[in-house]
């Protein structure tokens, strides 16, 4: 048994790494095993026997359930802790059992602070777009903060009677519209949490050459923490790397002191020379902007609120929401976990029609992290040739021109044969 581990900041993998995996509920079942298959398959082409992934099923979900009482046992956790890196099907959110959502659950445990979505278009792919050619995003959005926290108190509540009465007594706060039937909610976002996932974004566009990270925030209305976002995150990446990028608060800085040319001036030589621009944008100027102006945006830092909206749409703006990938990474810890971004569709489930793309893109991201890019690479276009010839599951073809709707089964067999 070979364990991926860190030293000096490092990921170490070895050439048999064990990765837990999570079937998963629902059409987890139908898209895990194939999806294990296209890769295996891929890593044997690109390392030829050199390397080859040990999975190692863990459980989770309903099947933990039936099986051994919990719905997120001790082994599952201690196995995503010992291997580093895994991955996992969707999940049934329980209901009522005192767990809010068994993914909440996992990021909470490992601290997986940053949660990665990669957006692009892939060609033959029917989206509502005329050029979703530009969009070419990579999104980090915060996962560990914000009201996702799950900090917050019913109406009528003694809790909530006590949250409010602090409130208005001690804080003087006299704002609450209509204190007898409020709900309350906290919005915790710290300087720690904010430069963690900056400096993360930073150094993904560093390392992959990109041009831009933009801080998308509503500041305007939340000063302390949204705006505290936007301010935290500029003083970061003028403190930390200083010489690798080039911001829009000194831009604005010149600007004031020295007039606008002098500002475009050194901007321009910034960018000249290689540096990244970390810009800014209120979340909802953003919405429009990725409409009429994706080619501006690159890297996105952002809370998780607006990470998930936004998530959603630029996913959607590429005709890519059953298809869009997802990680859940600690990049200090190196903990990560890959997932399929989308539900158990029930709907569906035994129908041998699920999309393993969600799933499988994922699995590329995951390979990528352990440094086995060339096989990723592999699957990538593998799927690329498929999509522009109109090869789908049934969920894609069917908008597509000259779309053939294939099963589960047979697109896997056929993203193997492309490999
Ligand atoms: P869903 O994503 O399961 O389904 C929404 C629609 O998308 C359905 O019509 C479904 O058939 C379709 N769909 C989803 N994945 C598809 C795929 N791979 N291929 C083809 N079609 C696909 O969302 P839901 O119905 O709201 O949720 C069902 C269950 O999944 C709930 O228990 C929910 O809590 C859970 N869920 C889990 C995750 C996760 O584990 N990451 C995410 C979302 C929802």
């Amino acid at each position: 048994m070979q364990y991926i581990t860190r030293q000096n900041g490092q990921l170490i993998v070895p050439d048999h790494p064990v990765i837990p995996f999570i079937e998963g509920d629902g059409i987890g079942k139908e898209i895990s095993l194939h999806v294990q298959r296209i890769v295996d398959n891929a890593v044997d082409k690109v390392f030829q026997g050199k390397r080859k992934i040990e999975w190692k099923e863990v459980l989770a979900g309903e099947k933990a359930f039936n099986k051994v009482g919990s719905w997120l046992p001790d082994e599952t956790m201690d196995a995503f802790r010992s291997c580093l890196v895994g991955i996992k099907g969707p999940l049934t959110t329980p209901v009522g059992e005192g767990i809010r959502s068994l993914n909440v659950a996992l990021r909470q445990e490992l601290d997986l602070y940053v949660c990665l979505r990669p957006v692009r278009w892939f060609k033959g792919v029917s989206t509502p777009l005329l050029h979703p050619e530009k969009v070419h995003v990579t999104i980090f959005r915060e996962n560990t903060e914000d009201i996702y926290a799950g900090i917050e108190w019913a109406a009528g509540t003694p809790e909530l009677e006590k949250v409010l009465k602090f409130l208005q007594e001690e804080m003087g706060v006299g704002k609450i519209r209509f204190p007898e039937t409020t709900s309350l909610g906290v919005k915790p976002v710290s300087v720690e949490g904010t430069e963690r996932l900056v400096r993360a974004a930073i150094e993904y566009a560093l390392k992959h050459r990109l041009p831009s990270v933009t801080l998308v925030h509503k500041g305007n209305i939340m000063k302390f923490t949204e705006g505290g976002f936007k301010k935290w995150g500029y003083a970061l990446a003028e403190r930390e790397f200083p010489d690798q990028t080039f911001t829009e608060h000194i831009f604005n800085k010149i600007k004031a002191e020295q007039g606008l040319e002098k500002a475009v001036e050194v901007y321009n030589h910034a960018i000249e020379s290689g540096k990244v621009f970390i810009k800014d944008v209120i979340a909802d100027a953003f919405l429009q902007n990725t409409l009429l102006k994706p080619e501006e945006y690159s890297v996105i830092a952002t809370l998780n609120l607006n990470g998930d909206y936004i998530s959603d749409q630029l996913a959607a703006m590429v005709g890519g929401i059953g298809i869009a990938p997802g990680a859940n990474i600690n990049y200090h810890t190196g903990h990560a976990i890959f997932e399929a971004t989308h539900g158990t569709a029930p709907d569906i489930v035994g129908k041998d029609k699920a999309n393993p793309c969600s799933m499988l893109l994922s699995a590329v991201m995951m390979l990528e992290y352990m440094g086995w890019q060339e096989a990723g690479d592999l699957i990538t276009s593998a799927l690329e040739t498929l999509f522009e010839n109109g090869y789908g599951t049934s969920d894609l073809a069917r908008f597509m021109e000259n779309g053939k709707p294939l099963s589960t089964s047979e697109f896997s067999r056929k993203v193997i044969e492309n490999l």
